[in-house]
């Protein structure tokens, strides 16, 4: 039984405004967004965290910077800019253990982001 929330994204348990999906891939609106634009971008298969990334799933990694690179384009935030934010384990602030990347725009943001 696997009770993670982003599998039951992917799998319909769980509603989600979804922006993009291909075989691979699912990208959604964040419940709780944090800017103008926050978009999830996942894999659809269950990978915990960048420490569960290898040999055999990395390629899904450029495929879901290439959806990134779209979806900038789509939600209009590719010219002005915008951020990409992955957060691993306890120290990073990873509250949901299913690997994925926050898509940030429509704002300015400050850096370092401490
Ligand atoms: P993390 O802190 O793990 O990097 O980010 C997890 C993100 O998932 C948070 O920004 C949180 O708002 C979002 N989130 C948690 N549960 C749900 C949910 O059920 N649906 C959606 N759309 N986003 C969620
Ligand atoms: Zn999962």
């Amino acid at each position: 039984m696997n009770d993670c929330i982003f599998c039951k994204i992917v799998e319909g348990d769980i509603p989600s405004k979804k922006i993009y999906e291909d075989d691979k891939v699912l990208a959604f609106q964040d419940i709780k967004p944090e800017a103008p634009v926050h978009v999830l971008i996942i894999p659809k298969a269950h990978i915990e965290s960048v420490n569960n990334i290898n040999e055999e799933n990395s390629e899904i990694i450029g495929h879901i910077f290439l959806v990134i690179n779209k979806l900038a384009k789509t939600l209009e935030i590719e010219k002005d800019g915008y951020r990409v934010v992955n957060n691993c384990g306890v120290n990073g602030g990873q509250t949901v253990p299913h690997l994925h990347f926050h898509l940030f725009g429509g704002k300015s943001f400050n850096w370092p982001p401490l």
